[in-house]
């Protein structure tokens, strides 16, 4: 069965080899209670027109890939936390609203650049996240099993349970988040660079209490979720039509995207998105064709209808500045209300002496840098940033915040994909893109 029509007869890449047991799963998930409602889903394209337009700025990160076993309290508080403390001093510089998004509640599986690994001359399938296989090194681990996409489910409806209680169940409260921001710029090393930024934002809640100013917006938010949706059988499980316009939408979260190795523009992904209803958005990596970028426009957003399409850029820091304005100058040439959007990560992956990946926070930064100034040099909005992070304190890109060099990457090494900034990396980071947008 399916709820979508169209793209199984297309070529899917990055899918699992599953066995038989698929469909019985997929038939459970088909009848499951859905993740977020289509009413949640066009909150978030109005949201998001509002950054296509310049008149707001998009916060969204979180791990590489989520686990089952990290599906805890401690982990999910700690990235909404730590994206609540981003956004706070983001919000500060930029004087517009920042929607906060987490790469949360979902992002269980990854596509693999080869979809089989080695080991000590044993050749198993690749880790392909935790909604797939187990990333354990061994035959019974690494074999696709569709029961796994139901634990996905359940651990994405935890996640997203316990997001929802911490927005509007006070642990939303901006004088709470500018508290914690206070102890990051009293502690961190590179914390006095951002004390006067921090002082502002101090005064200015003291002026809103002394003024008896308190609204609802202060101890509560929004927050959406999203992921890469990559395992078609699964997202079109969770497709439900919506009773009153007869939309179809992803239930599996508020937006999916769509990856570097997966946009191909005859392929499944690019055909499933274009049925959605739901915001959508595509990673451009730097061979992307200024003429490729514009059909996938045309297939996801031919009506450009503002909120629907997010561009985000993943160009690496030596190549943003010569790459994205082309792709920036065309869209906005043939009428794009699409929303460009920075992951300053996947193009700054690198191996460290030891052969371990990490990134360095320099490079990053940079990135984002350079994507303002592209931005600001062609007179578009710098839409957002797309980051893969922790509020753990993990040691795996180099940099930044303790200065964190590459003896330190086995100490405190826990993603199971790519690396992601620590907590004080992370607010090292939101301080500087805060200082970009008040430039
Ligand atoms: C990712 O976001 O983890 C990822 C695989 O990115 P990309 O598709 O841009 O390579
Ligand atoms: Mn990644």
């Amino acid at each position: 069965m399916t709820n979508i029509d169209g793209w199984r007869s297309l070529p899917a890449a990055q899918q699992p080899d599953w066995p038989d047991t698929l469909d019985a799963a997929l038939d459970r998930l088909s009848s499951a209670l859905p993740l977020v409602t289509p009413g949640e889903c066009e909150l978030l394209k109005q949201r998001l027109a509002e950054v296509s337009q310049g008149r707001a700025f998009l916060l969204q990160g979180g791990d590489c890939a989520e686990t089952f076993a990290d599906t805890t309290t401690e982990s999910v508080q700690g990235k909404f936390r730590t994206l609540l403390q981003m956004a706070l001093v983001m919000t500060f510089g930029a004087s517009i609203p920042v929607i906060k998004m987490g790469r949360m509640a979902g992002q269980f599986a990854k596509p693999r650049s080869s979809s089989t690994e080695t080991q000590d001359g044993v050749t198993l399938p690749a880790y392909r996240g935790d909604a797939v296989n187990g990333f354990g090194f061994t035959e019974a681990e690494r074999a696709p099993d569709p029961e796994r996409l139901i634990r996905m489910h359940a651990a994405a409806a935890a996640t997203v349970n316990m997001l929802r209680a911490e927005s509007l169940g006070g642990g939303a409260d901006l004088r709470q988040a500018h508290s914690w921001n206070r102890d990051f710029v009293a502690s961190s090393p590179v914390g006095v660079r951002y004390e006067a930024l921090a002082d502002r934002i101090d005064h200015s809640l003291d002026f809103m209490d002394a003024c008896g100013v308190d609204p609802a917006a202060l101890h509560t938010t929004e927050f959406f979720v999203s992921h890469e949706g990559l395992l078609l059988d699964y997202e079109d499980a969770l497709v439900r039509r919506a009773p009153d316009t007869g939309n179809l939408y992803a239930t599996s979260a508020h937006l999916l995207w769509i990856g570097e190795r997966t946009r191909q523009l005859d392929g499944a992904h690019v055909e499933f998105f274009s049925r959605l209803a739901n915001p959508v958005a595509v990673k451009l990596g730097p061979n992307v064709e200024p003429d490729e970028m514009l059909r996938l426009m045309d297939r996801l957003d031919p009506d450009r209808e503002p909120g629907r399409l997010t561009f985000v850029a993943r160009m690496g820091v030596g190549l943003v500045s010569d790459r994205l304005p082309v792709l920036v100058e065309k869209a906005a040439a043939e009428g794009a209300v699409a929303s460009w959007v920075c992951d300053p990560m996947h193009g700054n992956t690198f191996q460290a002496p030891s052969g371990i990946k990490t990134r360095s926070f320099d490079d990053i930064a940079e990135e984002v840098t350079r994507f303002f100034e592209v931005h600001r040099s062609i007179g578009t909005h710098p839409g957002g940033i797309h980051l893969e992070f922790t509020g753990d304190n993990v040691t795996e890109c180099i940099g930044g915040g303790s200065d964190l060099g590459f003896e330190d990457l086995r100490r405190s090494y826990t993603s199971t994909c790519d690396p992601r900034l620590n907590r004080t990396q992370s607010l090292d980071l939101a301080f500087q893109v805060a200082e970009l947008m008040a430039a």
